[in-house]
């Protein structure tokens, strides 16, 4: 008997899901038009549809035009604009909102920043989260509602405890804070929560844009100057035990260094790309080239590249080093998730051919590789907000969509 009450609940949402999949890029359809297209009952489809009708997921947008046989015209229906989900990004100095519908349209965006020469205390953000909170309330009346929220804070936070371990923006911070509670006492009135680092973001991202040709694969991404990165297999981005998989910046890559980083560790990836690093790099070599313009500059990694592709020889010397110490991290990863495709996005993402060389060259070096070992390599050229957003309205939103059909909403 439960078993078999089990089973069919499991195939109404399963039938659920398939009909709020077929709008949710927007667009506008009857219920004859979703059956035939997910191919099920119209009697079932409608049955999902009035489902979704009562929870504000879907609205009625009128009568649609008479079928080709003449018949009643049907009741058309789309995705509700008057669900909200609010994106919440702590960054170094500022926290930025987003707030966003269910077609992942922004509805407003408001930046806080925590003050000049401030050390953020977490009383501190929450105040600024609680305050947030309240203007939104004021702001936002019904139909309009806030039914999701989602947080990113760089550093160690796990995804399914919603506990920040470790934070490297704020590392006078008490270690393990649970965020997910204090943004439940700050959102009551919410019950969908997803709380990510970038790293997880940035590779859900990076599969929603390649989702057929990553489907079967694993795959590494690389991202942005702390080597945000992560681990995509075979459509699944792994987050490990403790949140760990894709802190590949905290890699350590010279264990005789004398040089702490943030994390503790002696010697991370992380500590040899910072710009003081590439600085004290060039200024090692700058003897022979003292009229390069990458000496007055800010020794970051899209400029680097600029100049070594304007053919700056000290841009290029940095450059090619930069290629060495990522060519190490990937080598590192391979031997433990030897992937079969790379995608490099964000600062790295711009990459010069200088870099590439000297990637490629260092990658050749290892004799465990085939001899012609062809790494398929993929350029992700969305900016890093973009990704970071994408990545947070999918994780929010796949919560939110799942809880409705199971009826956990
Ligand atoms: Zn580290």
């Amino acid at each position: 008997m439960t078993e078999i009450s089990k089973t069919s609940t499991d195939l109404k949402i399963i039938n659920r899901e398939q009909v709020i999949n077929a709008y949710k890029k927007g667009e506008i359809l009857s219920p004859v038009e979703v059956s035939e297209r997910i191919h099920l009952s119209r009697q079932t489809v409608s049955k999902a549809i009035d489902y979704f009708v009562g929870k504000g997921l879907l609205e009625s947008c009128g009568k649609g035009d008479s079928t080709s046989l003449g018949g009643r015209k049907p009741e058309q229906y789309r995705l509700s604009d008057k669900l909200l989900f609010l994106s919440i990004n702590i960054e170094k100095h500022a926290i930025i909102f987003t707030l966003f519908n269910l077609l992942y349209e922004k509805v407003d965006t408001q930046t806080e920043p925590f003050g000049k020469n401030e050390q953020p205390t977490p009383n501190l953000v929450w105040n600024l989260l609680r305050s947030t909170a309240e203007q939104y309330r004021a702001k936002i009346s019904l139909p309009y509602r806030v039914v999701g929220v989602t947080l990113t804070m760089r550093g160690l936070v796990n995804h399914d405890t919603g506990i920040l371990q470790y934070s490297p923006f704020f590392t006078w911070w008490p270690r393990s804070i649970p965020v997910r509670r204090i943004l439940q006492d700050i959102y009551p009135e919410v019950h969908c929560f997803s709380i990510d680092k970038p790293a997880q973001l940035v590779a859900r991202s990076v599969y929603m844009n390649h989702e057929e040709e990553f489907a079967d694969k694993r795959v590494v991404v690389f991202s942005q100057k702390g080597i945000i990165a992560g681990i995509i297999d075979h459509g699944k981005v792994l987050n490990g035990r403790n949140s760990l998989i894709g802190e590949f910046g905290h890699m350590v890559i010279d264990a005789n260094s004398d040089k702490q980083c943030v994390c503790g560790n002696y010697g991370c990836a992380l500590q040899m790309i910072l710009p003081s690093t590439l600085k004290e790099l060039a200024m090692k070599n700058a003897g022979s080239y003292p009229d390069s313009t990458l000496l007055s500059s800010d020794y970051s990694m899209p400029v680097i590249f600029q100049y070594s592709a304007g053919g700056d020889p000290l841009a290029a010397i940095v450059s090619e080093y930069l290629g060495r110490i990522f060519a190490a991290v990937y080598k590192n990863i391979s031997v433990s998730f030897d992937p079969e495709a790379l995608v490099l996005m964000g600062e790295i993402g711009k990459a010069d051919q200088h870099f590439m060389d000297s990637f490629h060259r260092e990658l050749s070096k290892f004799r465990y590789y085939p001899e012609e070992y062809d790494l398929p390599i993929l350029f992700d050229e969305r900016s890093e907000d973009e990704v970071l957003f994408t990545g947070s309205v999918e994780s929010i939103s796949r919560f939110y969509f799942n809880d409705v059909c199971a009826e956990r909403l």
